[in-house]
């Protein structure tokens, strides 16, 4: 070990896939297990950088071997140190053992899940939250958060069963915005009885008996945009409890939007009646 290594602190290095911390890492691919730790993985050293660096605690950071004296990896390895996190030092072989790549990312951090509570959610301002119903696919809801960071939405909620956001597919659609989105869960019941305390608009996209998106009046008031499960839309529930229902027009031949597209479509319409736009992106 060299002596800038020796800042770093404890290393611990593992040479076998079957190593039981590997191993244990692994098991974060299966959804109980993530729960019963309430743990998730992160890949990437900028993404992890920015993690740590907005807060969020690494309770394992696993880096390969071969750039282990690179600076960057040297700063956060320190920070995460100080912090009390175990540090793997591993093989890209192994790296891609435990992120199911043929070419990993040189750093996976290991995370604590934050929800945030249903009764914290308040309507604020002009606050937007995205809420699904029963989202299915990992690749949506990680790009549904992303873009949730995009257009500046406080949160993302989830309602009924839905894939898990703490999943290695989601978290990679993400592209790091699962750092910086709120996410909440709740069941449909939970879900209407937290309705109707909330004094802002309700705008659900439903396909039929809809109004066109960009006639409904979205400013001054807090909105939570409900969108539908990939297959079967909104549920029949869900629909009695919105205020507006909305259509985004379409003149092709498909049927409908994929449900991340006509997410973002929504948000940032929302969003652009609802406050005024920086200067440089109105002109
Ligand atoms: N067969 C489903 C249905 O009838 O609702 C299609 C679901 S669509 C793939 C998934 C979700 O994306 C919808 O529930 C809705 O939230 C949103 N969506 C898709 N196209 C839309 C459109 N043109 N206008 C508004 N929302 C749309």
């Amino acid at each position: 070990m060299n002596s800038d290594k020796k800042t770093m602190g404890h290393i611990k290095e593992v040479t076998s896939s079957s190593n039981p911390i590997i191993k244990s890492l692994k098991a974060l691919h299966l959804k109980k297990n993530r729960d019963s730790e309430g743990l998730f993985m992160a890949e990437g050293l900028k993404l992890i950088t920015d993690a740590i660096d907005s807060g969020w605690e690494v309770s394992t950071l696993v880096y390969a071997k071969n750039i282990a004296t690179q600076p960057r990896l040297q700063d956060i390895a320190v920070k995460a140190r100080t912090n009390g996190t175990n540090l793997l030092e591993v093989s890209e072989k192994i790296l891609g053992s435990l992120t199911r790549r043929d070419n990993p990312q040189m750093v996976v951090g290991i995370f604590k899940q934050k929800w945030m509570r249903m009764d914290a959610v308040k309507p604020v301002d002009n606050d937007l939250w995205i809420a699904l119903d029963r989202v299915r696919d990992p690749g949506n809801l990680g790009t549904i958060i992303r873009t949730a960071d995009c257009v500046g939405a406080k949160g993302v909620m989830l309602i009924g069963d839905s894939t898990d956001p703490w999943s290695l597919e989601a978290v990679r659609a993400t592209m790091g915005s699962v750092f910086s989105i709120n996410l909440a869960r709740c069941s449909t019941k939970d879900f209407s009885s937290w309705r109707h305390k909330w004094g802002g608009l309700v705008v659900g996209t439903h396909l039929e008996g809809a109004v066109d998106y960009r006639n409904v009046d979205y400013t001054d008031k807090p909105v939570l945009l409900l969108m539908g499960n990939e297959q079967q839309g909104l549920s029949d529930e869900l629909v009695e409890l919105c205020s507006e229902k909305v259509l985004i027009p379409m003149s092709g031949r498909a049927d409908s939007l994929n449900l991340a597209i006509a997410t973002g479509v929504m948000a940032f319409e929302i969003k652009r009646s609802a406050i005024n736009m920086p200067q440089d992106v109105q002109s």
